[in-house]
């Protein structure tokens, strides 16, 4: 029986038999710890009904756990060397799709509905390629698709940043645009030594699920996500400065951020890694209506 393809030396015969150049540009580090593989499985939470999509399938070790663990596959691999061997590593599964697209230019919600059969829990799992983590992210999760789970290995500074917590230095913008939409942890980290070639950095899986709307919600997501930005923009300053740099300086402006401030009780000498996610909504839609 052939062993796994992310068992070390299958790992090393596939790159020597194909004479694989490991493109660091693209992000490629192959994971060779089938424990760490059988415990992102676990992570992730999958069942035989799910629909599963994986982005980078490099050489196809997660995927092959995918499709052992799943229902249907369909990954998404932006470099063109790995999709034959891909056919050949993974000729044994009848239920994987790869699709040769980079995934931040991919139509994902056509992709999903012409390849999987409806009414099925979707699921992101992937050791995602670490130079793009963040939109990849934010494409996931602006993309108004339904993911009943989202399992994805990432750089550990990374995964620090979509979990922290009001007044930390990890905590910004990412933050926000994470645990507006989920409930994220960090499952467990994953050194250096599980791939090859090994990166430069320490790792770590994130889950990330679904959580309820913020009630009251943002008057419009769009001018919310905006300012959050705008009030992290100037790390150094304070919200009050940042706001200026957002809203404008004149006196007019400066009277109305003060009365807005006063309304929602925010001293306006806070610092924007203070504000909570339901600080940010009230302050957008008292911004609102204020006419700002
Ligand atoms: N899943 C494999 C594993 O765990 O061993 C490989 C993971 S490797 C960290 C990241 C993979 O993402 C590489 O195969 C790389 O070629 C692919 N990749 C990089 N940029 C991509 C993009 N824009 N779209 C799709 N795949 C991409």
């Amino acid at each position: 029986k052939t062993p796994l393809i992310a068992s070390p030396a299958r790992t090393q015969a596939i790159i020597n038999r194909y004479g694989l150049n490991i493109k660091k540009s693209l992000g490629q580090n192959f994971l060779t710890d089938i424990n760490i593989l059988e415990h992102i499985v676990q992570a992730a939470d999958l069942s035989p009904k799910d629909n599963v999509i994986e982005i980078g399938p490099g050489i196809g070790a997660l995927t092959e756990f995918l499709a052992q663990n799943a229902h249907q596959v369909l990954a998404f691999e932006i470099d063109d060397q790995l999709v034959p061997i891909l056919g050949e590593t993974l000729a044994q599964y009848d239920n994987i799709t790869v699709i040769n697209q980079d995934i931040l230019q991919a139509n994902l919600p056509q992709l999903i509905a012409e390849h999987f059969e409806p009414d099925r829990p979707l699921k992101l799992v992937a050791n995602l390629p670490y130079y793009i983590t963040t939109p990849i992210l934010m494409n996931v999760l602006q993309s108004g698709l339904h993911f009943d789970a989202i399992t994805v290995m990432m750089q550990k500074e990374v995964a620090d940043r979509l979990v922290a917590v009001p007044g930390t230095k990890a905590y910004g913008s990412l933050s926000i645009a994470v645990q507006y939409q989920t409930e994220a942890k960090v499952s467990f980290t994953v050194p250096r030594t599980a791939f090859i070639p090994q990166p430069n950095v320490d790792s770590a899986i994130v889950t990330m699920t679904k959580r309820e709307p913020f009630n009251p919600a943002p008057f419009d997501e769009k001018a919310f996500t905006k300012f959050v930005k705008g009030s992290f923009l100037h790390r150094r300053k304070s919200f009050w400065n940042n706001l200026l740099a957002m809203f404008g300086k004149d006196s007019d402006v400066k009277t109305r951020l003060t009365n807005v401030l006063e309304r929602v009780r925010i001293s306006p000498s806070i610092r924007s890694e203070k504000l909570t996610i339901p600080q940010f909504i009230e302050l957008v839609n008292a911004l609102h209506e204020e006419g700002l």
